[in-house]
């Protein structure tokens, strides 16, 4: 049977608890141990789809299309674990299961309450597929004290009852803040916080002190002694350079040692870092540099982008260069004034235009397209962005002023139209153009033919793959003779033969738009070779300019 590690968080947001739970997975994985990570969110929302990713950051998109939050991304890029729908539950999902359940009639006579029936399910969720694992780590958004993830609380302290001794463990992530007034680390909001979850019944049994500076032996022990946990199982987590440099930073703290101590455990030999200081080698000694520009909307928050980041830093480790990532506004390029959208992009070794909704920013990515074509400088167009591609080459190459897309509103040339209609592992799927917007897009793993002799069919090294999707337009093959006599050649399409999924650009250093998101698979360890070409190809630009 499988344990249980549930990791809450205190005194305030945003301590890195997913990093935290994604690195101590990645250990016990290099112990040998069999290890599946789950997320509990306590919003209202069924899930994360329908929030702007100003607010959320960027939606994380499973196989088996499930949107969710962005610290899954965390987990799989961390432990090579593919995410699924059932590791990310929100109290939404919860109380949209429970209250189609009581119209159903089937808790017929009885009072529907939050215990035991909204804790059933949170207990349900985290059970559920565990046979096959020997660790289940379940993270619980938000801060220990607020209102909402009081449900969740309730459902570990009952589960850990259940599961019996030796079964769970729980550990609280908290901050150790540094005044600078009185150069000292405080430890007393770590000790509010332990006392609050442990009212509520979870006393933790390691603690992980997120702190700016070392954490002197003495507070360490002061905090064992005030929050009932041995000094070893104060785990203090200082902030470090990069976040595949944090395992092994966790693991020489002893965060592996000491959670495998409180199961009962006593840990033998050491885990196998290998593949994790191969990769901070990598990134601490590059052999060069290059500077990508992605062009984009959410550029003011990069949680909004967080794989993509991601798998930028992984095209680096795969060369072994430095990635600097430029992060424009597409609406700066909105005037199309040439000499600004130069001055912008020309120090760029490579240019990118990520996956976005609406039409703030289209023009400039358009523009950016076009620079990039024009130029010959690498372009990676991913969904959004190969939809620009398109509609890019049809304005300029194809003659057709006005191609659009109908996500902009009514044209009379829609070069990317909404889909209504395809085909999926499951049988036909059927979307009404005006129906719902949440969970209702082309979501999920999808596979996709490629031609041979295409560069993208020699950059993957096969003519058969499966990428992940969420997007609710598609480029119409309508127009694909006209692009194609321009130079944008359809190389990859939906096994059918109905739906793009690659255009390049053969006679281009390197030209690539693709209606998935790659850089949802990327892996700090197996970096996706879409990206690991594309920063090739920025390294070779940077080396003519
Ligand atoms: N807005 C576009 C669509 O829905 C692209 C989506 C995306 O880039 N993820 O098709």
């Amino acid at each position: 049977m499988a344990r249980f590690i549930f990791i809450t968080g205190g005194v305030v947001s945003s301590l890195g608890k997913g990093l935290m739970a994604a690195s101590l997975a990645a250990l016990l994985q290099a112990r040998g141990y069999r290890v599946r990570i789950r997320k509990f969110d306590p919003y209202l929302n069924v899930d994360p789809g329908t929030m702007s990713p100003y607010q959320h950051g960027e939606v994380y998109v499973t196989d088996d299309g499930a949107e969710t939050d962005l610290d899954l991304g965390h987990y799989e890029r961390f432990t090579g674990v593919s995410a699924r729908q059932a590791d990310n539950v929100t109290s939404g999902r919860i109380y949209q299961q429970i209250i189609q359940r009581e119209r159903r009639g089937d808790y017929l006579g009885a009072t529907v309450q939050v215990v035991p029936h909204v804790t059933d399910a949170i207990k349900a969720f985290a059970l559920a597929e565990t046979d096959d694992l020997d660790f289940v780590l379940c993270e619980i958004g938000g801060t220990v004290g607020d209102i909402e993830s009081l449900p969740f609380i309730e459902a570990i302290r009952q589960l850990r009852n259940e599961l019996g001794r030796g079964q769970s463990v729980s550990i609280h992530v908290t901050l150790v803040p540094y005044i600078s007034a009185a150069g000292e680390l405080k430890t007393k909001p770590t000790q509010h916080s332990v006392r609050e979850l442990a009212a509520l019944g979870v006393a933790p049994d390691v603690l992980v002190c997120r702190c700016e500076k070392p954490l002197p032996d003495g507070e360490r022990a002061k905090i064992g002694l005030f929050c009932n946990v041995p000094k070893e199982a104060v785990i203090p987590a200082l902030d470090a350079d990069s976040i595949y440099a944090v395992p092994a930073q966790y693991h020489a703290e002893g965060l592996d040692d000491e959670v495998l101590r409180a199961f009962g455990i006593e840990p033998r030999g050491e885990p196998d870092l290998e593949r994790w200081l191969d990769i901070m080698d990598r990134l601490q000694n590059p052999e060069g540099e290059v500077t990508v520009g992605v062009v984009g909307k959410y550029v003011g928050l990069p949680d909004a982008y967080k794989s993509l980041n991601e798998a930028l830093v992984h095209g680096g480790i795969a060369n072994r260069v430095k990635v600097n990532i430029d992060w424009i506004d597409a609406e700066l390029f909105e005037n199309e004034d040439e000499s600004e959208i130069a001055a912008r992009l020309e120090p760029c070794h490579a240019i990118l235009v990520p996956g976005a909704f609406g039409h703030r920013g289209a023009e400039g990515k358009i523009a950016s397209v076009r620079f990039a074509r024009e130029r010959e400088i690498p372009y990676f167009g991913i969904c959004f962005g190969m939809q620009m591609a398109c509609i890019e080459g049809a304005r300029n190459l194809g003659g057709v002023a006005n191609a659009s897309s109908t996500e902009f509103g009514h044209t009379d040339e829609p070069v990317v139209g909404i889909i209504t209609e395809w085909m999926s592992a499951e049988g036909i799927q059927k979307r009404e153009s005006g129906g719902d917007l949440g969970g209702t897009m082309r979501l999920g793993a999808y596979e996709a033919k490629l031609t041979g002799n295409s560069v993208v069919s020699s950059i993957y090294g096969t003519t058969s793959i499966s990428e992940r999707h969420r997007h609710r337009y598609e480029v119409n093959t309508g127009y694909r003779a006209m692009l194609e006599d321009g130079g944008l050649v359809f190389s990859g399409m939906s096994p059918d033969g109905m739906l793009p999924e690659i255009v390049e650009r053969p006679d281009h250093p390197w030209f690539v738009g693709v209606q998935f998101h790659p850089e949802l698979k990327s892996k700090p360890f197996d970096p996706h070779p879409l990206f690991a070409s594309f920063i090739a190809a920025a390294l070779r630009q940077s080396r003519l300019v």
